[in-house]
């Protein structure tokens, strides 16, 4: 098959080098200028682990290749997957779809024959119909057949995600298009890793939806229990596994931590909510878990002063993580952001420390001063606060961070660490639903 990625970001950029790689001929689009150049130079613009490699490969065998060019782009493709993003549109949470309808004219003013046109990005249930109004207007007489084929990657394991996913969702009533997009995704049940579902483009746009805001819904619900746990003197992780075990509930998406943020969840559940509010069909619970979630990220600032006694002013903070969640670069609404604006609005100074996420983080935070190495961001601090759980911070030598400090605190909201090993080496240890 030869299928054209419109938008080669965080998910057109994975799902195009992960077509290829299953043997499908695939063309990735951008309109950004560096992207692409970058990415003809073999230089990924982006930080996901595997995908460099990814990359090469299929464009050493010829069967990926880049280009800033949509007319070039499409001109051969059996298939076009719309990945440009939806962000949350300017006061209103509505999702801004601009950049989703001016991809499907510039496709269907470039194609040169009929082609099945696929919307990977996030939107609104509804979508397609209005995307197929404007691809029949730019394009009269081609069949251009709309579909959805909603993404659930997870930034950090996408490339395994794309792979072997729990399930691929593909939204068209349309016979032809399915047939195409059974060729496409052939690989994956040929080793029946994956079951296709097909079903109606709009039962599809709004699974995505749905999947976001139950998944939002499920670290809100634990993140709510670790506040009660904590007033109640009961552990929030004993918690967690003792729900966790019973299949019904399920272990994931149970931990425990500073809320919710990234370029998904944030921005998914308020459109999910201004959908139903346009459909006048409440959805009660989403409306409390956005408003639970968004008072969580600054009350983990006010949980730091807390443990500083109250006052931070002039006192220098040392931040473990900046990225949303580990294993990637995406700092787009990351806790890390409200919990140290709480803290520079109390008067701290400071010290911050990510593996991949510090570049992007330059353009979000001000007045932080940046380290690669968390021991250099926690000398003379008076608490080290972990905010995200990579790796590199998992299994840090405790002792020597005490050492470092000027107040051996450490406010660990993800429970890397138990209190117990933390006062072994001497630090006061503050974790999220602990007794
Ligand atoms: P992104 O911002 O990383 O990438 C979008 C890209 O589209 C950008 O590089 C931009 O330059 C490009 N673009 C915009 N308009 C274009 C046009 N007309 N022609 C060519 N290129 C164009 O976004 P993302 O994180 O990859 O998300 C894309 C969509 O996928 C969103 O709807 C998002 O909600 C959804 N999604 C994201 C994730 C994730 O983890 N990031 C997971 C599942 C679904």
């Amino acid at each position: 098959m030869r299928i054209t990625m419109i938008g080669t970001g965080y998910v057109g950029l994975v799902s195009g080098a992960c077509f290829s790689d299953f043997g499908h001929e695939v063309i990735c689009v951008d309109k950004d200028a560096a992207k692409i150049a970058s990415l003809e130079r073999g230089v990924m613009p982006i930080y996901e682990p595997g995908l460099d490699a990814l990359v090469a490969t299929n464009v050493r065998a010829g069967r990926l290749s880049f280009t800033t060019d949509v007319v070039a782009g499409v001109a051969d493709a059996d298939a076009v997957f719309i990945a440009v993003g939806t962000p949350s549109r300017r006061g209103d949470g509505h999702a801004d779809l601009s950049y989703v309808f001016a991809a499907a004219r510039e496709i269907a003013e470039a194609v040169t024959r009929d082609v099945l046109l696929v919307t990977k990005s996030t939107v609104p249930v509804g979508t397609g119909d209005e995307v197929e109004r404007i691809v029949r207007e730019a394009a009269p007489g081609r069949t251009i057949r709309v579909s959805s084929n909603p993404e659930f990657l997870r930034e950090g394991a996408a490339i395994e995600d794309f792979k072997r996913p729990d399930r691929v969702v593909c939204g068209t009533d349309d016979e032809a298009a399915r047939e195409v997009l059974r060729q496409i995704y052939r690989p994956l049940s040929l080793n029946q890793s994956a079951p296709v579902l097909f079903t109606g483009r709009r039962t599809a746009e709004l699974i995505k939806y749905a999947a976001n805001a139950f998944l939002a819904t499920k670290i809100t619900f634990i993140n709510e229990i670790a506040d009660l746990c904590e007033a109640a003197g009961a552990d929030v992780q004993e918690v967690s596994r003792g729900i966790g075990l019973d299949n019904r509930i399920g272990r994931k998406f149970l931990h425990a931590g500073p809320g919710y943020g990234g370029s998904c969840f944030p921005k998914d559940t308020l459109a999910l909510l201004k959908t139903a509010e346009d459909l006048q069909s409440p959805l009660r619970i989403v409306e409390a878990v956005v408003s639970v979630n968004d008072s969580r990220k600054r009350a983990m600032g006010r949980k730091v002063l807390k443990a500083m006694d109250g006052d931070a002013r002039g006192k220098r903070i040392a931040v473990l993580g900046l990225t949303f969640k580990p294993n990637t670069d995406d700092m787009r609404d990351s806790p890390a952001i409200a919990v140290i604006q709480a803290l520079q609005d109390a008067g701290a100074d400071i010290h911050a420390c990510d593996p991949e996420g510090i570049e992007q983080a330059r353009k979000v935070l001000q007045n932080v001063e940046f380290h690669a190495d968390p021991y250099a961001a926690a000398e003379g601090a008076d608490a080290v606060v972990i905010v995200t759980e990579w790796d590199a911070y998992r299994a840090l030598d405790l002792a020597r961070l005490a050492r470092t400090m000027a107040s051996p605190l450490m406010v660990d909201l993800r429970n890397v660490y138990t209190r117990e090993e933390a006062q072994r080496a001497g630090l006061t240890h503050v974790g999220v639903g602990k007794p």
